[in-house]
């Protein structure tokens, strides 16, 4: 099994820090296949969790540690630690390919770098480290982001289903490329108060408060309307917000990107979401509304 401790070294040349992990090995007279640990076919995290004490804080770029390592436990599987060389986004299964399918339609993403196809019939699209940390995309249902303070298996570790991890674009093949605006979006911890370098230049007014405010009120008026209504409720709130926009208090962009989110995740088409956006923005710009001019007035006033 020298591959595993080619590939360990491998990683660890180009600055990604390894760790071992258990791997899959036979049980019941070699018929089916369990954790390597003693907890066997029981085990809850098959071939997943860490073979040394402190885990992924263990994880080194020295090549005689990761000798030690794998002659110690040559098929053990390779475990790297994200947030340093490479984030991860990790799309589990048909669900999660079919969430970010979705997104990726409505605004149009493209995901060119490295991929991985895991074991488990996953899916790791690695990028440039964010700084971020572990969290799931907001709306994205079985889709995770692997940051700062986490890991993921590596080619050409096993899953204990049989399959192995593989390169579908290797890193030579396509290099890292920064997250995308719009993924990041979803990654933020807190919009309102997150400006990323490249949003610096914009006038602060775009960001205002109130605009937040108004924007934070009308998702999730989105979000709780009745499955017969979310199409129409889209058209009406996205209305309000984008006067906000027209107004200078919002950013028209992100509301859309916003809105986009929301309505993916309340389960509207991508092109029926595509075409009211497009007739609420119109609307909505011929008619700007900016801050109320005194205390006592809200949102609220021009509701339905
Ligand atoms: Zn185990």
């Amino acid at each position: 099994m020298s591959g595993l401790l080619d590939a360990a070294l491998g990683y660890a040349a180009r600055g990604i820090p390894v760790y071992p992990v258990h791997w899959p090995r036979p049980s019941s007279g070699g018929a089916t296949l369990a954790c390597s640990c003693p907890r066997g076919p029981s085990c809850d995290r098959p071939a997943k969790h860490p073979l040394v004490r402190h885990g992924l804080h263990d994880a080194t770029t020295n090549p005689g540690q990761l000798e030690r390592w794998w002659s110690r436990w040559p098929t053990a599987n390779l475990g790297l630690a994200t947030g340093i060389c490479f984030d991860a986004l990790d799309i589990d299964g048909p669900a999660g390919l079919a969430a970010l399918g979705k997104f990726a339609r409505a605004v149009g993403l493209r995901l060119p770098g490295p991929l991985v196809a895991t074991g488990g019939g996953g899916w790791h699209h690695w990028f440039a480290p964010t700084g971020l940390g572990n969290r799931p995309p907001r709306g994205l249902a079985h889709v995770d982001w692997r940051g700062r303070g986490g890991c993921v298996l590596a080619p050409p570790s096993r899953h204990v289903s049989g399959w192995a991890y593989r390169w579908l674009r290797g890193l030579d093949q396509a290099p890292l490329s920064e997250a995308p605006a719009v993924l990041r979006e979803l990654l933020d911890p807190d919009p309102p108060s997150l400006i990323r370098p490249a949003d610096t230049a914009k006038p602060t007014a775009l960001r205002h408060p109130y605009g937040r405010t108004v924007l934070a009120a009308e998702l999730a008026a989105l979000g709780r309307a009745t499955p017969g209504q979310r199409n129409r409720t889209l058209n009406r709130t996205a209305f309000k917000v984008y006067r906000y926009v027209a107004g200078g208090l919002l950013d028209n962009q992100e509301v859309t990107l916003a809105f986009t989110t929301a309505a993916l995740a309340v389960g509207l088409d991508p092109a029926e979401i595509t075409r009211t956006l497009a007739s609420a923005r119109t609307a909505g710009l011929a008619n700007p509304r900016t801050m109320p001019a005194g205390p006592g007035h809200s949102s609220q006033e021009d509701g339905p």
